[in-house]
């Protein structure tokens, strides 16, 4: 392939040269000491993008292998569940969880929207037997970002566990886990961790232990007693997988040597410029408001142009390449993800493909109007 390809997806993100090169490494014994220098200081780092001091259990899966972990270790059949779904991955939380046995009082809000403290806070008093609470951070599906500080608090209030499927925001949004008393904090390789698929993450309160203690959903590979029983060795049950930990290492070396606060800088505005852009252009945004992700834009599609041809064209032409809607939103929105390995450029990118594609589908535009209105935010940026 002579082209470069933007990916602009909402995971799997692009992987920096210098993570593809870590991971090439020789294989090592992953009962030796080297494998357990490896553990340790991707734990330290792990728990300083996960904001906790608590032990960080590593999975070889994509993320819904922890998200299913989450819920068979913590849970027993029967046991009430209050699933919060804004969206396509709190569906699918929602789903495992009722899979396995647990009872589920599924809690909807549209999508679009955020979930509301209140109405979670009026369901949780009204039954007294719910014990867990599912919440997802960023709802990749529709572009939305729950209020997860606040909601957690009305959690805690009424004494309940809340499992937080931070897939698609960890390392990129702000979640302080310890600070805001969250019990299971879950996320995955592909986003802002820049790495390929393949690794999960678990992060775990004392709280979060006890539940542990007592569930009685079957397990055996997703065991985090048994995971728990061997990381103190630094070492894992089963075969860990050696070139994703590699990665890993150097990720989280590339995510300390920008610090936290500047990666959520860079996020924020590399979404604001993303949002003002497509404005400009005339189109319409899927979700609304201080909700609107900082990882991934979501955009309605123009009166009259389908969106399987725009994603087409600035594929095939333009080598951009950015997601559909999912489910029910598959022939409403399109979807831009601008988390991870991404800069000011690829936005720049982006928008003037956009403007290309959209002009070449008949759609009446300024060219250049996207563009400027994200040089706009970069330049407001700059001369703060
Ligand atoms: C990507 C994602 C997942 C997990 O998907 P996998 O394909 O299993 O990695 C779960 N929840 C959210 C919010 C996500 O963005």
């Amino acid at each position: 392939m002579l082209e470069k390809e933007i990916l602009l997806i909402p995971g799997p993100t692009p992987v920096p040269p210098r993570i593809l090169r870590a991971m090439s490494k020789p294989q090592i014994n992953h009962r030796g000491p080297e494998f357990a220098q490896l553990w340790e200081e991707t734990q330290a780092g792990l728990k300083s993008i996960f904001q906790t001091k608590s032990d960080i259990m590593v999975f070889p899966s994509s993320g819904t292998g922890a998200l299913e972990a989450s819920i068979v270790n913590l849970l027993s059949p029967g046991d009430k569940v209050l699933a919060v779904s804004i969206g396509v991955f709190g569906d699918r939380f929602a789903k495992i969880a009722q899979i396995f046995g647990a009872k589920v009082q599924k809690l909807d809000f549209p999508w679009g929207e955020a979930a509301d403290g209140e109405i979670i806070k009026d369901a949780l008093k009204k039954d007294a037997k719910i014990k867990a609470v599912l919440l997802t951070h960023n709802e990749t599906s529709t572009g939305v970002t729950n209020d997860v500080k606040a909601i957690s608090e009305v959690i805690r209030e009424q004494d309940k566990l809340v499992l937080v499927d931070a897939i698609s925001s960890l390392g990129a949004i702000d979640l302080k886990t310890d600070l805001w008393g969250i019990d299971v904090v879950i996320a995955g390789s592909q986003k802002a961790f820049m790495l390929p698929p393949g690794l999960s993450f678990v992060s775990l309160s004392k709280k979060g232990w006890l539940a542990v203690e007592k569930a009685k959903m079957p397990k055996f590979y997703w065991d985090f007693v048994s995971l728990k029983s061997s990381m103190k060795k630094s070492q894992t049950p089963y075969t860990p997988a050696l070139p994703q930990l590699f990665g890993l290492r150097e990720s989280l070396q590339i995510l300390k040597e920008e610090g936290l606060k500047n990666n959520f800088k860079r996020h924020k505005i590399l979404a604001s410029a993303t949002r003002q852009g497509v404005k400009a252009l005339g189109l319409e945004l899927f979700a609304q408001g201080r909700f609107a992700s900082q990882t991934v834009t979501s955009v309605k599609a123009p009166p009259g142009i389908e969106i399987k041809s725009l994603r087409k064209i600035m594929r095939e032409k333009y080598q951009v390449v950015v997601a559909g809607g999912q489910q029910r939103l598959s022939d409403k929105i399109f979807r831009i993800g601008h988390l991870g390995w991404v800069d000011k450029l690829d936005i720049i990118s982006l928008l003037s493909s956009l403007e290309m594609t959209l002009s070449e589908l008949g759609y009446s535009l300024k060219l250049g109007e996207g563009v400027k209105a994200a040089e706009e935010v970069f330049l407001k940026v700059r001369d703060a």
